[in-house]
Parts: C-alpha cells; structure tokens; sequence
C-alpha cells in the first residue's frame, strides 16, 4: 500500500474512533421486517424505513421474480444505450400517475437521482437556496451542479423570502431554485409548501421537494405536495422508491419538458446501469397496492400515533413530529448512545442520533414504527422503553 494512503487511513481512522464516530455495522441474520435478528437475537426493528412494510410484501417479492425470470437479473446496460427495458417504461408512468404529473424518470437510487437532476439544471451562474437540514444526497448535488448555495434557516419562510429578494435584485444569477426535503428525517416536520409555492411565484423559483420520507407517508401515499394539492405547482417532485416503496432506486415527476431534459442531460441516467428489472416490478407494484387499498397508509399511521401516545404517557419527549418519524429526545449525546445500547440488550432496535446529524445538545434515538409492526410488538416495545428509561433515570 502506498505510504501516504497508509497514513491517511491509520489516522483518519483513530481519529473516528476517538470523537466516537466511527461506525459499527450490524448485520442482520434476517430479512429488514417488523422484527428482526442479529447474531441469532430476536428484536423488534424500529430503526428502518420500510414504512408499509413492503420490503417483504409477498405481492412484491412475486412481481420480482416474475419480472426477473422474464428479463434476467440485470437490465445490461445504462438507459440511453439498450438497458430500458419495457417495465422501466412502466414504472416512470406509474410514478407520474401516482404524483400527478406529466412524466417521471426513474433512477438507480435516492441519492444518485438528487446528484444527476440537480445538476442536468443548475449551473454555475445560478443560486440554489437550500433549507440548512436538508439531506445530504441535496447537499452533495447543489456543490455538484457548481452553482452559489445560499443556506435557508430551517423551515423559516421570512428568511426564505429575504434571500429570494436579494438573490433576485442582485441580478447575479440566471435562475434561483429553492430545495427542501418534504418531511425532515430527523424530526418529522413537514415542509410548508403552500407558503413555498407562493414565494416561488413571486420571485419565479424553480421548486425541489425531495420527498423520501413523505412519500408512501402523506396524501394518500402520493407524498407532501400531493397532500397539500399543489402537484401542478411543484417543478421536481423527486422521491424515492427505497422506503416507504420498500425497493431500491429514486425519481423525479414533473413536466414532460423536464423529464425529456433530465433523460438526456442526468449523468447517472446516462453512465449508470439502470434499475434492475425485478426492482422497477415490484417498486410499480408498491404504487399499485396504495392505489388500490389504503390500509397500508391507514395502518402505518393508527401505528405510529398508537406508539406515539403510549410513549409520550409514560413521560418521553418526543418532539414536535407531524409524521410517524418518533423521536426520543434526550439531549446529551452520551446517553442517546447508552439508551439505545440498553433498548438493544432488552430487545428493542433503535438506533442512537446525534451531533453532527442533529444540532448539539439534541440527542436522540429515532422510532421507525411502520404498518407491518402487530400492536403486541409495539406493546412489548413501550415495556422495554418503560424498564429502560427507568433504569437510566430518563423518565420516573
Ligand atoms: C434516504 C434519502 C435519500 C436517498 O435515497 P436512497 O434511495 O436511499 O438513495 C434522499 N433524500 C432524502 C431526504 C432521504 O431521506
């Protein structure tokens, strides 16, 4: 190995070690379901994003391999070359009838699909105003695209407003887009897109909703501008297909002229093998089961406000959360990490969020409670929380 990477390494990586940010990965022995197992110990899995549970839905995995055994295992090529098969076709219309819009595209991942739709767009003579708790796939396609970022404080429409004017007046740039997450995944608030979409009008912003966790979640399944009535307002409707579609990939749904111009001009559309087949199958199908029944929907949120109540009674704070995202709130980041070590002994798997992820001080463990987890599982989950947090002298 090359001296300098040696060195880089060795100390990049006892420095981690020493700020406690290194990560340990746990592997499961099980599929990622309402419960799960690590090195043969059964536990009940809060810590996903499978919100209605289709990562095993036995509709899902049979499209899957129905769709494999009739394309093979991988698409063969990159979209533009011959790697769009008829199922991708398919699955872009599904997507554009689920949101409302003219088209959609389709990408390999959430991430890769913020990287190339930002950047087939903006360049380096626009300003992309960006919400400071954006994601991070956000963050690294805004640097990507080359254009000024201008940090928006969190969720703050005056601010929103004043920095539009200015970028505006400053008559610097060519375009200005504004970019939110339309749900936060950190502590679940929904993004205020009918203020949004007035201040858009005003100074003519081009609109980005990354909606991860608000699609599958809010309006119907059909994510945060859908549930505001606003998807004919909204020029991105980027989302992904990873989970609450409990599959693997992501997407924008907006006009047919955009589509057109992010399947010529997104890299990751252009230089990357597309989706494969049984995972562009089963992603449609995840649309058609919330097109056709709304209990997936129904059941995620009768369980996330059934855990939320019984979590707030015993005493937890659990922050201001519109969505079923339940955070524990706790403050210091040491006992966030030893809560969620002790909620793992006994049985309840949550992970533990802290500084940078969240701002200091405001330490956490998130709860993922989805539709496929039975109200025993998450009875049996409060116990722990109950005998835990009195043992830590969290709650009385
Ligand atoms: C998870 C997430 C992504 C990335 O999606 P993947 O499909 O997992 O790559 C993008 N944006 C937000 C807001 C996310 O939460």
């Amino acid at each position: 190995m090359s001296k300098s990477l040696e060195h880089f390494l060795d100390e990049g990586l006892a420095n981690l070690k020493e700020k406690g940010l290194y990560n340990t990965i746990d592997v499961l022995d099980s599929a990622n379901g309402p419960e799960i197992t690590i090195d043969g110990k059964r536990m009940i899995n809060l810590a996903s994003n499978n919100y209605l549970g289709f990562a095993t839905n036995p509709d899902l995995m049979q499209v899957c391999n129905e769709a494999t055994d009739k394309y093979g295992v991988g698409a063969g090529a990159v979209r533009t070359i011959n790697g769009t098969l008829k199922i991708h076709e398919e699955l872009e219309n599904k997507i554009a009838e689920f949101k409302g819009t003219e088209a959609a595209i389709a990408f390999q991942s959430g991430f890769n699909c913020n990287m190339g739709a930002i950047s087939a767009v903006m360049t380096k003579e626009d300003a992309i105003l960006s919400d400071e708790l954006n994601h991070a796939s956000i963050i690294d396609g805004c640097r990507l695209s080359r254009a000024k970022i201008i940090r928006v404080k969190h969720q703050d429409m005056e601010d929103l407003e004043q920095k539009a004017k200015e970028a505006v007046e400053s008559g610097q740039y060519k375009k200005i887009m504004y970019i939110t997450d339309g749900v936060f995944s950190m502590d679940g608030d929904i993004a205020n897109i009918p203020e949004i979409v007035r201040i858009a009008e005003k100074y003519d912003l081009i609109t980005y909703v990354d909606d991860a966790h608000g699609s599958g979640v809010l309006g119907k399944g059909a994510g945060t501008v859908k549930h505001f009535g606003l998807s004919d307002k909204i020029d991105f409707q980027m989302g992904t297909l990873s989970k609450a579609i409990g599959v693997v990939g992501g997407y924008v749904a907006g006009s047919q002229r955009l589509i057109d111009w992010l399947k010529s001009q997104g890299r990751p559309f252009l230089f990357s093998t597309s989706l494969t087949p049984g995972a562009a199958a089963a992603a449609k199908k995840a649309i058609e089961l919330m097109q056709e029944d709304d209990h997936y929907v129904q059941d995620l949120w009768d369980n996330a406000n059934y855990f939320k109540e019984k979590l707030q009674a015993i005493g937890y704070d659990i922050g201001k959360s519109e969505t079923p995202i339940t955070p524990v709130i706790l403050g210091d980041e040491l006992l966030a990490q030893k809560f969620s070590k002790k909620l793992i002994e006994n049985g309840v798997y949550v992970k533990p969020i802290v500084f940078p992820t969240v701002p200091m001080g405001t330490g956490r463990v998130r709860n993922m409670p989805n539709a496929a987890h039975t109200k025993e599982m998450l009875d049996e989950a409060i116990a722990i929380y109950e005998k835990v947090g009195k043992e830590l002298g969290i709650i009385k």
